[in-house]
């Protein structure tokens, strides 16, 4: 018997061993072909010999010194790379070691602001049913995914939770994107009326949905009058690209294509690119000039903040993004995923919708395409889908829909950005090969 604690613990796991360019290798010899970069983390894919090369180096040079002591050099140089290139306002970045730690920083970045600034009674937090934000109970408060929360609700603070924007199932037919963004927009306004504008502190939301949805960009314009809304009522926009950000869509930060500037952003996974563990949180010159000219001290911290082999890691990866211009490639291969998704699947009988931004790809299954019935989440076809594909040997991150039926189940794809088109014809023809299986179709 094993002795580790799994997540699953009636799941049988092969065991990883090794890594080649987009595959990961089992102790039998089995290959997968990476689609969904773990949980959209293997951006680089699993044998970059540039950054195993850095983390190499910067072991033997320095692995950790603790940052109440110090500071290090490869963290102050990721930040400097990262604030050279975020949204316009970001001036300084907090490091951690996980997408949730992220969240749990930005949360109480914000709630610090306003005490900085003598504004304590703000101290709402909204963001959006259907949502995932992390696991720590700040985090999973934050989300709205029902099933993640149910057990836990005790233990959660109270958030206000508002609508995603989903057209897919949240679009009226009469509707256009401009009008159905416009309606969320007022949603979240009368939202912030009920809780008393000057209580709110912050509202919260992905760019582009990953886990919850599967990579569901919002309408154009809905971000726009999102910043504008905070703005009036002195609230703050955090933007959570844990798995959307850092190239993924195409851009290093998925609000780049929204053209708003938050004002703290969360990242992590394509961060370190599962090399090292890392996460961040990209905080405003305002936030941290209150900070600063106040207490002088954020008053939160962890053991593994700015951890030097970590940092060194993150800015191999990014630095390799760079230098290879992988960005324009996510942009063009993530085209060709959607041409041949469309292709193979656009027809399906239990294929609703397929949608995304570069290599954030999502396809939500249905059982009825017309009227877009879910299939029954007990059905557990998730499960399925993931078992019979990597018996394919693909990598995917299927996930179930929800209990009331509000959304069906997902595919998601985020592949590493240095596939070749051949690796792309590969995961559409295995995941065709797995649907086949599952589904009969
Ligand atoms: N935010 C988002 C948008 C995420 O997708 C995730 C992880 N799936 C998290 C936060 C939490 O990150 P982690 O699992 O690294 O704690």
């Amino acid at each position: 018997m094993s002795h580790v604690f799994h997540r699953h613990l009636k799941q049988h796991y092969p065991t990883a061993v090794g890594g080649e360019g987009p595959y990961l290798i089992d102790a039998e010899g089995r290959r997968y072909l990476d689609a969904s970069g773990g949980a959209a983390v293997s951006c680089l894919g699993h044998s970059d010999a540039e950054v195993i090369g850095a983390i190499q180096q910067q072991v033997e040079r320095l692995a950790y010194a603790h940052t109440s002591f110090f500071t290090n050099e490869p963290m102050e140089a990721l930040a400097d790379f990262l604030v050279e290139r975020a949204p316009q306002g970001l001036s300084s970045v907090y490091f951690v070691s996980g997408g949730s730690e992220a969240i749990e920083a930005a949360l109480k970045m914000a709630r610090q602001y306003f005490i900085e600034r003598g504004d304590p009674q703000r101290r709402h937090l909204i963001a959006r049913r259907q949502s995932y934000h992390g696991n720590t109970l700040g985090a999973l408060a934050t989300g709205g995914n029902a099933w993640r929360r149910r057990q836990f609700e005790p233990l959660l603070v109270e958030v206000s939770h508002v609508s995603p924007c989903y057209a897919y199932r949240g679009q009226a037919e009469d509707e256009t994107p401009e009008a159905y963004g416009e309606r969320l927009a007022a949603e979240l306004e009368g939202e912030i009326q009920r809780l008393g504008p000057e209580t709110v502190m912050a509202f919260v939301a992905e760019p582009v949905v990953g886990a919850t949805l599967g990579a569901v960009p919002a309408v154009p314009g809905y971000f726009k009058r999102v910043r504008e809304i905070c703005d009036r009522h002195g609230i703050l926009l955090i933007l959570d690209e844990v798995m959307c950000g850092m190239g993924r869509t195409g851009s290093l930060f998925a609000a780049e294509q929204e053209g708003v500037s938050p004002d703290l952003v969360t990242i992590a996974k394509g961060l370190g690119a599962g090399y090292q563990p890392i996460g961040a949180t990209l905080v405003s010159e305002g936030i941290r000039a209150a900070i600063a000219e106040g207490s002088g001290f954020f008053q939160h911290g962890h053991t593994y903040i700015g951890h030097a082999t970590a940092c060194a890691a993150a800015l191999a990866v990014q630095r390799a993004i760079e230098s290879r211009d992988l960005l324009p490639r996510v942009q063009r291969l993530g085209e060709g995923l959607q041409r041949r998704l469309e292709e193979r699947f656009g027809e399906h009988p239990h294929v609703g919708d397929i949608r995304g931004r570069g290599l954030f790809r999502g396809i939500e299954l249905v059982a009825d395409r017309n009227d877009k019935t879910p299939f029954d989440p007990a059905r557990k076809l998730h499960a399925a889908i993931k078992r019979t594909a990597m018996d394919h040997g693909l990598m995917c991150y299927p996930m179930g829909g929800t209990l009331d039926g509000q959304r069906g189940d997902h595919i998601l794809l985020a592949p590493p950005f240095i596939l070749e088109e051949s690796h792309l014809d590969e995961l559409v023809d295995k995941l065709d090969a797995t649907l086949r299986a599952v589904l009969d179709h």
